[in-house]
């Protein structure tokens, strides 16, 4: 099916509040670019070359999400315009978004990544570790960086029991660092949760944020 067609379908099975984030690690620039001509400006990629090399070669009007995870030393690289780093799973992280972010005279939006999965593989806080970030006198005194919410991956299964669960994890996270720690902040609003796979399940849970890739653009093929 064409890129035109599967965005149409997913634009009608999802709520108004929820964003889709179109997922275009691995895919072409003139994929993109379909998607854009259908006035979709919401793109994510998972690694800060490609990111970089999209960013650079498409219209400036798109908002770029890093949905990946991210090293230190190439914060630098995307700090000029990334709207939304969904994967901060550290302190050290953060100070070095700050960092970048007082660089090019700008707030950059971030997600904590929680750790929500039964796999080895996948990366994120739990909440007691996110909880010791935000109490942390380091955390209070960095003024270019705003926490705008949470981010979580499933367990990669069939099981829809289990993904449920997960997905109804990281919302009760949400909602207890949003009381503890932003009751007076609006901008902590988001809970980026749900692929192509199980977006449906994410939104019943309390999604905000989908990061749909394959369900849009098809398989990936990483032989290239
Ligand atoms: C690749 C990726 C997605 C999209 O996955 P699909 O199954 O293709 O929808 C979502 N989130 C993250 C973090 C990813 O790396």
């Amino acid at each position: 099916m064409s890129i035109a067609k599967n965005l149409e379908i997913i634009k009608n099975e999802i709520p108004q509040h929820v964003k889709l984030v179109a997922v275009s690690k691995t895919h072409p620039i003139e994929s993109i670019i379909q998607a854009y001509n259908l006035g979709h400006k919401i793109f994510g990629e998972n690694k800060v070359q490609e990111l970089v090399q999209k960013h650079e070669s498409l219209p400036k009007d798109i908002e770029w999400h890093m949905i990946g995870h991210l090293q230190t030393n190439k914060i630098k690289f995307i700090a000029p315009f990334v709207s939304l780093i969904h994967s901060v799973d550290s302190l050290k992280l953060l100070k070095e978004i700050n960092k970048e972010a007082i660089k090019n005279n700008r707030i950059i939006n971030v997600l904590l990544e929680i750790f929500i999965a039964h796999e080895e593989t996948k990366f994120g806080l739990n909440q007691d570790e996110a909880s010791e970030i935000l109490n942390s006198k380091e955390y209070s005194i960095l003024k270019n960086i705003q926490v705008c919410g949470v981010m979580g991956m499933a367990t990669y299964t069939e099981n829809i029991k289990t993904i449920k669960t997960e997905f109804d994890n990281l919302k009760h996270i949400f909602t207890f660092l949003k009381a503890k720690y932003f009751s007076k902040n609006p901008d902590f609003k988001e809970i980026s949760m749900g692929m192509s796979s199980d977006f449906k399940l994410a939104i019943e849970s309390g999604s905000t944020i989908i990061r749909v890739g394959s369900m849009i653009f098809g398989e990936r093929d990483y032989s290239k």
